[in-house]
């Protein structure tokens, strides 16, 4: 079995764990990051990007290659209720450079944060195994196994980085319990629509006839739609046959029925997204911190996980620097991180939650509130700070460029 010793082991090349790999490396230590897909042709999650993000992959250097290679700038996030507004939150309100949302692939992201990773010596990208076991000095983990056979390779670290997402692997090999907070009522259904001259412009809760829908200008040239259907409804739904759902998805957007009769030809055109909050009970155990997803998952509402995963990454990365540094890997030294973070983290979990219930919720006292209240929060403070707060998160969260020294 090959061997590779190393400061710092990320396990998992999503947007968490390659920002945070690149800034290690920038700091002059050895990093390898673990990934368990062979090359970048796999499946992506999550096209928008908001501010907050845009400038922390500004500050890497990465932003400039990303809007090269193409996407949409949205400026609006609209509530929109039988053809009303109910709610505009308009991002030319923010300071420029950064005041729109940015529909980007997300392979593209990946793209041009794994060129930067692979222009530090420092650096190793590990393709093509997953990892299936930690190692451990008693209770300290200290370093992962990766694949079988012929590819088993073992990497020792001062610390390893969960980063593989919502279903973490190494968190349930860290035996880390995850609470999972039920705060939604509804699952989404997602699919691309060509879209040609109908492009929405912004990002939109779509309420018509039917159930609720997410939408947004997908590049290049498309639709996303994501249908809101009954937390776990989906297997009774699904029951009754793809014409039944067509059906049910044409009357939510009428102006994109005949594209829906036109485009979907099964129920494999569409993914199901299993909705959910959760968090790990910890973050850090001895030798062991989780960032990103596999620290905490949240809601499609607002789109905030790859944002959050981004600033995950700057804010471990002087927490990581310091424990390297003092040579201490233990859950106090490692344990910062969780507590410089889950405060806003929970702030996130709890917005969403009422973002979901104010915008998807159904019923004839909620429907008859939603254009009250919609109206008055746009005439207080409270607007502003909900456009802050979905934009950018807490905005302490900085790159330590004195840490920097490539
Ligand atoms: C349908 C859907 C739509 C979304 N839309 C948005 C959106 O519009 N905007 C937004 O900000 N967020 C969105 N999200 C959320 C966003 O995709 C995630 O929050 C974000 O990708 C988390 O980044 P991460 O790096 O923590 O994890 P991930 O992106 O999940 O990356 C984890 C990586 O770890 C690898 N991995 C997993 N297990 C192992 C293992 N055992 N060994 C080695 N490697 C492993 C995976 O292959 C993957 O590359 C969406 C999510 C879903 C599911």
């Amino acid at each position: 079995m090959n061997r590779l010793e190393v400061d710092f082991c990320v396990v998992g090349g999503g947007p968490a764990g390659l920002t945070l790999a690149l800034l290690l490396a920038r700091s002059g230590t050895r990093v390898a990051v673990v990934e368990k897909a062979k090359s970048l042709d796999r499946e992506y999650r999550g096209e928008i990007l908001q501010p907050g993000a845009l400038a922390l992959l500004d500050e890497l250097g990465v932003w400039p290659g990303i809007r090269q290679r193409g996407g949409y700038q949205l400026s609006r996030f609209r509530l929109v209720d039988r053809g009303r507004v109910l709610m505009n939150i308009d991002y030319r309100a923010l300071p420029a450079p950064f005041d729109f949302l940015f529909s980007v692939p997300q392979r593209h992201v990946i793209e041009e944060l794994h060129k930067a990773c692979l222009g530090q010596e420092n650096l190793s990208v590990l393709e093509g195994a997953s990892v299936h076991s930690l190692i451990f000095d008693g209770s300290r983990v200290t370093g992962v196994i990766r694949g079988s056979g012929e590819r088993a390779g073992e990497v020792r670290a001062h610390c390893v980085v969960a980063a593989d997402g919502r279903y973490s692997k190494v968190r349930k090999l860290a035996d880390i319990a995850y609470d999972r907070i039920e705060a939604f009522e509804h699952d989404v259904l997602w699919f691309k629509l060509p879209a040609h001259e109908r492009a929405v412009h912004d990002v939109q809760v779509f309420r018509d006839a039917g159930s609720p829908a997410l939408l947004h200008d997908s590049y290049p040239g498309r639709l996303q739609i994501g249908w809101t259907l009954p937390h776990r409804g989906y297997r009774q739904l699904a029951a009754r046959g793809i014409e039944h759902v067509k059906e049910q998805i044409a009357r939510a957007v009428p102006p994109y029925a005949d594209l829906v009769h036109e485009e979907i030809t099964s129920l494999n055109d569409m993914t199901l997204l299993d909705v959910f909050a959760g968090t790990a009970r910890t973050w850090a155990r001895d030798g062991l911190v989780l960032i990103g997803d596999s620290a905490h998952t949240h809601g499609p509402i607002g789109a905030q996980g790859v944002n959050l995963a981004i600033q995950d990454a700057v804010c471990a990365h002087p927490v990581l620097m310091k424990s390297l540094r003092a040579g201490d890997p233990s859950t106090a030294a490692l344990g910062e991180f969780e507590r410089l973070r889950r405060p806003a983290i929970e702030k996130v979990i709890a917005l969403q939650s009422r973002q979901a219930k104010a915008m998807l919720s159904t019923g004839r006292i909620t429907n008859a509130l939603r254009p009250v209240l919609a109206r008055a929060l746009a005439h207080t403070p409270v607007y502003r700070k909900v456009l802050d707060q979905i934009a950018f998160g807490d905005r302490q969260v900085r790159i330590h460029s004195e840490l920097l020294v490539a």
